[in-house]
């Protein structure tokens, strides 16, 4: 802000940026009822963003100034709805868009209203097609993005992955209060061997029964982090999209295998949460997919990472977790709300058996990426991502190729290559699977 402002003295040049800015808008008139202090303070509106996924809706308002915003929940009288309202702030256009943006196929918004609710208040109202546990929060600039206004509609009961796996391999009859047994029959029932064995029904989880194998796919990025982005436009987060789909169809159609995607589609999921999926359905291993920049643009080739105790392997390894572990102030996660008890299990869990299982399991995997592509590194290296601590879930990171290698880039957006990734990764699962059964809980058909 000028002085000549903070003296109330704006001069006319100020008073016709604003008119410019509510050009169009139904406030217009008020820039005569407002001081030339009250105008300078208000925020521009620079993006309006939705990403709608089944996990939750968020709604994004990216603007160039601190908002001051309050939320209320109207359960009382219909339709349910959240309130949100914003101080100044006027009415634009972008916002006004954010109404037509919204589809019929959005799993918790029903429609928006949007009003100036008194000058310099815009009220946005949501309404919703269920109750949901608002979370609205803001998030300081960062990476590409100034400040941003977060609205995540987060169901009141969070889907439950194994629910989600069971209902894929069985249909939507499997109910809530029966999954526990109906995943010991699953188990049996997809047996190729199992016509006379007796159901697995009511036998504990942790003792040595035959069952399917559980592999977590990560898609890395999504929603507001797009990962890295290529000189041609490709972002990362469509790649790994892509790959991990792939990898998931080659994984479902194995006989003794079931596969969890961390995400399914264009929305931003934090590190923790990742990670908690994959423990949620007791995943026997865990791959996240990258496709990232490296600081020089002809790097080239392949590489796997596993988690490091204390430490890096090398600086460029440092190097790749740091960037990765920003995925999440990138993508915006909600500081306000994070599980204490999930954060400490993730941090204090990892234990060398864990780390020395994820070393084997990313050389098998290496060791098969070498037939499709070079290798940036011919050995796993090592550093802290936050998405492989899993306790004792030997987990990895692929860096598939770099998306900053304009020939690497093309070859990423190849759909036979995606598939010859995917295929790769693949056999490395098995390859590590046969030389590494995984205890007495594996029996093959
Ligand atoms: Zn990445």
């Amino acid at each position: 802000m000028s002085a000549a402002n903070r003296n109330g003295d704006s001069g006319t040049g100020d008073v016709n940026a604003v008119r410019r800015r509510l050009v169009g808008g139904a406030a217009g008139t008020l820039v005569l009822s407002l001081s030339p202090l009250q105008i300078a303070r208000g925020a521009n509106l620079l993006d309006v963003r939705l990403w709608p996924a089944a996990d939750y809706t968020r709604v994004t308002l990216e603007h160039d100034q601190p908002l001051k915003f309050s939320h209320f929940m109207v359960r009382e009288t219909a339709p349910l709805r959240l309130v949100v309202d914003i101080e100044d702030m006027e009415l634009t256009a972008p916002l006004k868009e954010l109404v037509g943006r919204v589809g019929a196929d959005d799993p918790y918004i029903a429609r928006v209203r949007i009003g100036q609710n008194k000058p310099r208040v815009v009220r946005l109202v949501i309404e919703l097609k269920e109750d949901i546990r608002p979370e609205v929060f803001a998030l300081a600039p960062v990476g590409p993005y100034q400040h941003r206004l977060v609205l995540d509609l987060k169901p009141v009961t969070p889907p439950d992955p194994l629910l989600a796996l069971l209902r894929e391999q069985m249909g939507p009859q499997v109910v809530e209060g029966e999954r526990r047994d109906e995943a010991a029959v699953v188990r049996d029932t997809r047996r190729p061997d199992s016509g006379q064995g007796a159901p697995a029904r009511g036998r504990p989880r942790q003792q040595p029964v035959d069952r399917l194998l559980t592999i977590a796919i990560d898609p890395g990025h999504g929603g507001e982090d797009p990962g890295a982005i290529g000189k041609r436009g490709t972002q990362e987060k469509d790649v790994t999209l892509n790959i991990a789909q792939r990898l998931q169809r080659l994984i479902a159609a194995e006989r003794d295998l079931r596969v969890l995607l961390t995400r399914d589609g264009d929305y931003f999921v934090p590190l923790r949460e990742r990670v908690d999926k994959a423990r949620r359905v007791q995943a026997d291993l865990f791959v996240s997919i990258h496709a990232d920049a490296w600081i020089r643009p002809d790097a080239r080739g392949s590489s796997v990472f596993a988690l490091s105790e204390r430490g890096a392997s090398s600086a460029a390894a440092a190097w790749m977790a740091r960037r990765e572990n920003d995925a999440d102030v990138i993508g915006g996660v909600n500081l306000g709300v994070r599980d204490a008890q999930v954060a400490q299990v993730l941090l204090d869990l990892s234990t060398t058996a864990q780390i020395n299982d994820s070393l084997r399991f990313g050389n098998a995997v290496l060791r098969e990426l070498e037939r499709v592509n070079a290798l940036h590194k011919p050995r796993v290296e090592q550093a802290g991502f936050a998405v492989l601590k899993a306790p004792d879930v030997p987990s990895i990171l692929v860096e598939t190729a770099f998306i900053s290698n304009p020939d690497e880039e093309r070859r990423l957006n190849d759909d036979g290559y995606q598939q010859k990734l995917a295929r790769a990764i693949l056999n490395g699962i098995r390859q590590y699977l046969a030389q590494q059964p995984i205890g007495a809980r594996r029996t093959l058909g």
